[in-house]
């Protein structure tokens, strides 16, 4: 018996990756007023596999919906619009308004999406830039019981057997898993490049489905489990010398006590 694939991506809304961050005045997190968002880039990776999954595997229809999901702001419509332009077929989005949800409350939340998208693959990104959790696939999989593979730098899809392998990047390696599907994926920086939406399909997207739900609806409890207490700077590298040969840079090292 074949196993067909309904995908879910969970894209989020971050502050560009071009963007400089810079801490708000009043050291609570990144200021985000006039600044250019964009789907988080690890997210981006992640539905590029998705599209890839079915574009790779079109004879046997192996992927039979792709829906991205973002929680965040009604303006986490935009993420939703460009994942659609770029190849999913639906979309939801989880109006949180103005509340940055813990990877907890985003996990709870996803997994209500599952239960009613009847998804049997997830592929989220490993990590959000804006916060560097690093936690949501792994919450999720641990909510839902199912395995986890993260870091991805490689996915196949055994239909048959109904069994996915994962190539990992871990320290000085690379890891092969395999576990059978429902499963998490998380991936890593290497797994694709993504593409860009050409303007036809940006146009066509603008009538796919977008569906907005609040947390509420979901049943799902977001509340925060953290308080941030402060957010501040790396503190500003000093100016380095040029010194005139390698003899020189010695004793000022050890002058330093540096060796
Ligand atoms: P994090 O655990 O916050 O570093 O995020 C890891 C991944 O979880 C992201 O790349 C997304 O795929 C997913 N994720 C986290 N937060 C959200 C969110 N608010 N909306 C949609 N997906 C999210």
């Amino acid at each position: 018996m074949s196993t067909k694939l309904r995908i879910l991506v969970p894209v989020k809304r971050v502050i560009d990756s071009a963007v400089r961050p810079r801490v708000n005045k009043a050291q609570t997190g990144v200021e985000t007023q006039g600044v250019k968002f964009s789907m988080n880039p690890f997210c981006d990776i992640a539905l590029e596999e998705a599209l890839r999954l079915r574009e790779n595997n079109k004879a046997s229809s192996l992927v039979e919906s792709i829906h991205a999901v973002s929680a965040g702001p009604s303006k986490a419509q935009e993420v939703l619009r460009a994942a659609l332009a770029k190849g999913a077929d639906e979309s939801t989005l989880i109006d949180t308004g103005s509340t940055d949800v813990e990877p907890l409350g985003v996990a709870k939340m996803l997994k209500k999406i599952i239960d009613e998208q009847k998804s049997n693959l997830v592929i989220l990104g490993k990590q959000a830039i804006d916060n560097d959790s690093n936690q949501t696939g792994q919450i999720l999989a641990g909510l839902l019981n199912w395995p986890q593979a993260t870091n991805a730098s490689k996915v196949e899809v055994d239909e048959q057997a109904g069994k996915v392998t994962v190539t990992r990047e871990i320290d000085g390696g690379v890891e092969t898993v395999a576990a059978p599907l429902p499963m998490i994926i998380t991936t890593d920086l290497r797994l694709n490049e993504p593409r860009y939406a050409s303007l036809p399909n940006i146009m066509k997207a603008k009538k796919k489905p977008l569906k907005v739900v609040k947390p509420d609806d979901l049943g799902a409890d977001i509340a925060s489990r953290l308080e941030i207490l402060k957010v501040s700077e790396p503190p500003v590298r000093q100016a380095g010398e040029i010194v005139e040969s390698t003899d020189e840079l010695i004793s000022r090292l050890k002058k330093a006590g540096a060796v």
